[in-house]
């Protein structure tokens, strides 16, 4: 179709070129995940079972005022839980419902898995089975692991999705086709989209985590999914469990890639081209023109990606072939060959991908590429930047509205300021 990307094969980015690496790791865990999951189920809570450290954690990524209700928590457990000499589930029934009694907008609550939680092998979905009963049918309550142990950063919000899949309505197989985006998307780019599919003649479309846990979608074998994040492999495996098919797309990321998503979506359900081509002709162009604005501001800039969020190979992607920069080595800490195929065949020649991490070995590389621009964990931008480097925290990718035409040149400024706040610093 007119001015789409062309999405062929690059060999030298094909999945056999990948350094796969299985050392030492530098990702946050999954608990993360709650800091943009909470914001987005209204009605829900997000009771970490964990330690001080799993408090901290999330309470410092949130940055949560003293004085806000905040829709998560963390139940501590003691040294005497963890030792076995009490019953951590009469605890945790008792921490459940108080929190229930105080809280009575909370309609659903997760019981979120933690290093210890599962170190003593507290059994959180029975947990949650026996909640869900007694509090029903007012209160539905799931479980989900975010510990360090089993996942990295972005696999909390899969876990999440993943333990809400079961509860979705089937859809009957005479249901007609319907569209199910799935991925956290913030309030706002969730609306963009939605305006632009009505306007291609598509009003309903649903998404996935709803705003309201009562508002579940419905899934069967009509059912045609587009993922909006490129880290929710389980949840895409019980989808197409549940008769669900995937419509192969690049992630909405950039000009490009929000056509090129969305072209895919309207191809799956179909639309006309002259509709599809109607609704993204303005807003594509309002983001292409912001984009020129900003390249100058990356061009020719090196990047270099140590392995987060997942999101390494689409922005990796925007950033080269929409602004310019040039890639070094793009890490990434899962490559899903089948959900990333698209953006792996977009991705330009010469590209180092790596997968898992041994993070001496990746910083060694760092150092000897010298990179204009380095994004990373937190813990590893401080030493970085004291060694002359400039970096991007991954995690500002996360909580960020980053999808979709109207945010492209926001997506953009994130990766130019740092470049920016270094060239005064040198002034
Ligand atoms: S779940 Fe594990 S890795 Fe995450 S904060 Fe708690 S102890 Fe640390």
């Amino acid at each position: 179709m007119d001015g789409l990307p062309a999405i062929a094969p690059a060999p030298s980015t094909g999945c056999d070129s990948v350094l796969v690496e299985r050392g030492q790791r530098e990702v946050f865990c999954g608990l993360t995940g709650i800091v943009w999951l909470h914001r987005k189920i209204q009605d829900a809570f997000f009771l970490v079972v964990g330690s001080r450290t799993c408090a901290h954690l999330i309470q410092s990524a949130a940055g949560v005022m003293i004085f806000a209700e905040p829709r998560f928590a963390t139940a501590i457990m003691e040294e005497k839980d963890l030792a076995g000499l009490v019953d951590a589930n009469d605890e945790l029934d008792r921490v459940v419902l108080r929190l229930l009694g105080r809280r009575p907008e909370i309609k659903l609550l997760f019981l979120v898995g933690s290093c210890p939680s599962e170190v003593i092998k507290l059994d959180l979905s029975r947990a949650a089975q026996r909640l869900s009963r007694q509090m029903a049918p007012n209160v539905r309550v799931l479980s989900y692991s975010g510990s360090g142990i089993e996942t990295t950063f972005t696999q909390g919000e899969d876990a999440c999705l993943a333990a809400l899949v079961p509860d979705m309505p089937i859809a009957a197989a005479t249901a007609p086709a319907d569209l199910l985006v799935v991925g956290c998307l913030a309030d706002v780019v969730e609306d963009q989209f939605r305006r632009l599919f009505a306007a291609m003649g598509l009003p309903k479309v649903s998404f996935l985590p709803p705003r309201h846990a009562g508002d579940l979608p419905s899934v069967g074998p009509n059912t045609k999914m587009l993922l909006a994040q490129p880290f929710l492999a389980d949840t895409a495996r019980l989808l197409e469990e549940r008769g669900a098919t995937r419509i192969p797309a690049p992630f909405p990321f950039g000009a490009e890639g929000t056509t090129a998503w969305l072209h895919a979506a309207a191809q799956a359900m179909p639309v006309d081209q002259s509709a599809f081509n109607a609704a993204v002709a303005a807003p594509r162009a309002r983001a292409e023109t912001a984009l020129a604005r900003m390249r100058p501001e990356l061009e020719g800039k090196s990047i270099f990606m140590f392995p987060d969020s997942q999101l390494e190979i689409p922005l990796a992607r925007f950033l080269a072939r929409e602004m310019g920069m040039q890639l070094t080595e793009i890490g990434t800490p899962y490559l899903h060959r089948q959900h990333l195929a698209e953006e792996l065949a977009m991705m330009p020649a010469g590209v180092r991908i790596s997968e898992g991490q041994d993070v001496e070995r990746q910083l060694d590389r760092c150092r000897a590429i010298r990179p204009d621009l380095t994004v990373c964990g937190l813990g590893l931008a401080n030493p970085l930047e004291s060694e002359g480097l400039t970096t991007k925290w991954s995690i500002e990718l996360l909580f960020s509205p980053t999808q979709g035409y109207d945010q492209a040149a926001d997506l953009a400024e994130l990766f130019a300021r740092p470049l920016l706040r270094r060239t005064k610093l040198r002034v």
